[in-house]
């Protein structure tokens, strides 16, 4: 079970609706740069980026499918060689032996249900083994066609330190997002919460004396301090 972090909003900066605006304007001026981190040059490469994505970091995968995605071009390319090949070219990424398997069974679907392209509908997404939501949002977020929010370890983090929800469940916090997020920041959202919580409020000992969102958040160590 991940650790919870609903527990640290104990202040009250106010309503959620009213502090969301504020709150994405200060992380978009903050983070300019918030975008994936994965490279990619085709819907293919996107989708195989994001499956190995899983449990790694972004570099780990970039560094993986720099070799990867010269060898494997095509869905038909996954499937012309023996399992452990591919096994052993995406090993680097962690569990990559059921890394491997999704994307062959993944790539057969694509070839036997959709002609070789990678759908862009979340339910059709999300029904190729190894695709959870959270995949499926990015996927389609990152081609234009966002139909949700992408719930990582990092957004999870944030929304409950920001009092955007008090769930556990990656699908709940991905609703009481969609409930409160404006639908036209859907797509950059997570990635804002991505970084600020890489650069600072990072799991462990968030930066509250440096946070733009200080005086927004009801979790701001700063804040608590100041009205004891
Ligand atoms: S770093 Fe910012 S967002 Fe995180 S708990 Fe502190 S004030 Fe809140």
């Amino acid at each position: 079970m991940a650790r919870s972090y609903v527990g640290e909003a104990r202040l009250h900066a106010g309503r959620r609706r009213d502090r969301i605006r504020p709150m994405i304007e200060r992380l978009a001026a903050a983070h300019p740069d918030a975008v994936i981190a994965l490279r990619f040059r085709s819907h293919l490469e996107l989708l195989v980026s994001v499956m190995l994505s899983a449990q790694t970091t972004d570099a780990t995968v970039n560094r993986v499918t720099e070799r990867l995605f010269s060898k494997y071009r095509r869905p038909e390319d996954y499937l012309a060689v023996p399992l452990e090949e591919l096994e052993q070219d995406v090993r680097p990424t962690g569990t990559y032996r059921l890394k491997a398997r999704n994307l062959r069974a993944a790539m057969r679907m694509l070839l036997e249900e959709h002609g070789g392209e990678v759908p862009i509908r979340i339910d059709e997404l999300v029904r190729l083994r190894g695709v959870g939501r959270k995949t499926a949002n990015v996927v389609a977020a990152e081609r234009g066609a966002t139909q949700g929010i992408v719930v990582d370890t990092h957004v999870r983090r944030l929304s409950q330190r920001l009092g955007l929800t008090r769930q556990e469940d990656p699908v709940r916090i991905e609703r009481d997002l969609m409930r409160v997020v404006p639908r036209e920041d859907w797509s950059r959202f997570p990635h804002l919460l991505i970084w600020h919580g890489r650069r600072v409020c990072v799991a462990r000992a968030p930066r509250c004396e440096t946070c733009v969102l200080a005086g927004l958040c009801p979790s701001s160590r700063v804040e608590a301090t100041r009205r004891a």
